[in-house]
Parts: structure tokens; sequence; C-alpha cells
């Protein structure tokens, strides 16, 4: 697709900024893990999966720490999903790491394919995934579209464009010499240079060739995407003895497979679980998600004789559920 602009860009490889870009990521990568040292496409997956939803340096101890329980997909395999969810505890939407698991499984002691359309097809996979692995790991031509991305393409043509607008920019963009490089490098100018809200246009090696740098404001592009929290009130139980604390399976999109204490949404499934036992108001705790905010209210119980109370640290628990913990036991050390 030709630029939709009227500037000079020209698309042979001496376009300035190509060459520009490349030359400026070669001088100011960052040092991550994966670049000063080989990496397998497996290990790249983790770092990618890890990364898309968690911050840099939260994502990485977690990296580590996960490469090296499981080296390949088959050792992922071969232990249980619970016990990699115990490793991604705190690392936050749980889904990747299930996705992550049925993925091992599903390669059956494979290998990673190598192809877009095949890694396309596994499941977890995305587009911007399987982009991101076919060119970095296996070198194809293939272009990623993450946020930084369409906020570097956007402003560097001035423009509001669409997903396949955008995507088909970037395949236009892409360096085929070095497209895994290229992918990077657009993704890290994203992330140094273009900031959402604070681009360092002086020092951007795409200045020359960018529309927006051309304007008083080039952080009016791309348009943001509302993200509106839903603000939900929820209850939760503390019910807890010398051998522990009563926990549950949980199910679910969002932290299905987890561990958590008895909890409940909404106003109907709250007043059944408070109306299951004998319970007492000891606080509020509050707890974001990207879309929704919750207000917990905690009460504790007494245990009965039903109840199977473990300890917390025995099995993975999402950190809405340990921050509960931590405000529980502080309520009761004042109490004693
Ligand atoms: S010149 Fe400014 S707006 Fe354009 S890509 Fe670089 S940092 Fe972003």
């Amino acid at each position: 697709m030709a630029p939709s602009v009227g500037i000079a860009i020209t698309l042979d490889d001496s376009r300035p900024y190509m060459g520009g870009l490349l030359d400026w990521y070669d001088q100011n990568a960052r040092p991550l893990p994966w670049r000063i040292q080989k990496v397998t496409p497996w290990e790249s997956l983790l770092a990618e999966i890890i990364l898309q939803q968690t911050r840099m340096e939260t994502g990485l101890p977690y990296w580590e720490r996960i490469r090296a329980a499981y080296p390949t997909p088959a050792t992922l395999a071969a232990d249980t999903e619970e016990n990699l969810l115990r490793l991604w505890q705190g690392c936050g939407y749980y889904a990747r790491a299930r996705n992550l698991y049925k993925l091992a499984k599903t390669l059956d002691g494979e290998d990673l394919p190598e192809s877009y359309d095949s890694l396309l097809k596994m499941p977890g996979i995305g587009p911007y995934t399987a982009a991101a692995i076919a060119s970095i790991s296996f070198g194809q031509p293939v272009a990623c579209v993450d946020g930084n991305v369409r906020r570097v393409i956007s402003r560097l043509r001035a423009e509001h464009l669409s997903d396949p607008d955008l995507q088909s920019e970037a395949n236009d963009l892409l360096d085929h010499n070095r497209p895994g490089d290229w992918n990077q490098a657009m993704m890290e100018i994203g992330s140094l240079v273009c900031t959402p809200r604070n681009p360092s246009c002086d020092t951007c090696p795409l200045e020359s060739n960018c529309l927006a740098s051309k304007s008083s404001n080039p952080e009016e592009w791309p348009l943001r995407r509302s993200t509106k929290q839903a603000q939900i009130d929820a209850v939760v139980i503390v019910v807890s003895d010398s051998n522990g604390i009563l926990l549950e399976a949980r199910k679910g999109r969002t932290l299905g497979g987890l561990w958590g204490l008895p909890y409940a949404e909404g106003e109907v499934e709250s007043s059944e679980l408070l109306a299951s036992r004998k319970v007492k108001l000891i606080g509020k705790v509050r707890h974001d998600f990207t879309h929704k905010r919750l207000d917990i209210a905690v009460y504790i119980s007494e245990v009965t004789e039903n109840d199977e109370t473990r300890s917390p640290e025995s099995v993975p628990m999402a950190t809405l559920d340990r921050k509960v913990l931590r405000f529980f036991r502080a309520h009761e050390n004042k109490q004693s």
C-alpha cells in the first residue's frame, strides 16, 4: 500500500527513516536478556506472552523463572497446569498461563512451528504473537502491530488508521532483510521515544519523515481506545483456623485454575454467599483490573465442620486474594 499522505517517502531501501531506524536500534536498543544472549523460539514466545500484558520490570523475573522451570514445551506438558499457575501467580491475566499450558500439550513434544499461519493456529497465539515469533525467531517477513507500532505509524502518517490499514502500512514499511530487528525497532521507538504523552521528536530517527512531528501536538495521534472501568461491588469471606484458610478452586476465564477465598460479585450472588454462614464485616479492599474496579467488602467467619482449610502458600492464588489476606492479617494483628 502506498503512503497515503503527501510526504517525500520512497519505498526503496534508501528510505532515510528505514536505515535510520535500524541504525538507531543497533545503537539504542535496551539490553534485554533475549537480545544479549541466544534464546530459543520457545523462550521468545514466553517473553512475548508475559510482556504483552505485564510491564517489563514486573515481567522479567517471571520470564526468568518460567523459562528455567520449563526450558521446552515438552517439559511444561509433562507438568501440571497448577504448577505453572503457581509460578505465574501475581503476573495477572491468568488465561495466558492456561493457554500456554494448552499450547504445550498441543505441541505434544514437537517444537514450535515456524510459519506465521501455523503459529496462528496454536492456542493463545494471536496475530501479534505469531508475527513476533515468525519474524524474530525464524526471520520471516511478517510485520508486527502492537500498541507501540500503532502509535508510531499513526503519527508518521498523522492519520487515525483502521486496524487493517495499520497492518497494511506496517507490512509496507517492513525491512525484509532484518524483519525481526525491524519489528523490535518499531516497538522500541514506541516504548522509548514516541511515547504516548511526550514524544521526543527532537531525538527521533523518524522525525524528518513524520507528519505528526510537524504539528504542535503529535500526541494527538492515534485516537485513544476507551478503557472505561466498570465499578463492581463484591464480597469475600475469610475463614481461618490454625491449619490455614478456607479456599475454593476458582472457575471462569479470568481466574480459572487458581484458588481463592469464597467470593461473589453482584447483589444476588453476594447476598446468597453472605447468607450461607454467620459473618462479620471487617472492612473494604479495592482492587483494579483493566476493565473493572472492585470494591470488596471483607467478612470473617468461624470454621464449621465441613470446612477444609489449607495453607495459602500451597496453592496458586491471584493477587486479589493475597491482597485480601494481607488486609485480614493486618486486622487480626490489630485485634491481638
Ligand atoms: S518524530 Fe515524534 S511523533 Fe514522529 S515518530 Fe518520532 S517521536 Fe513519534
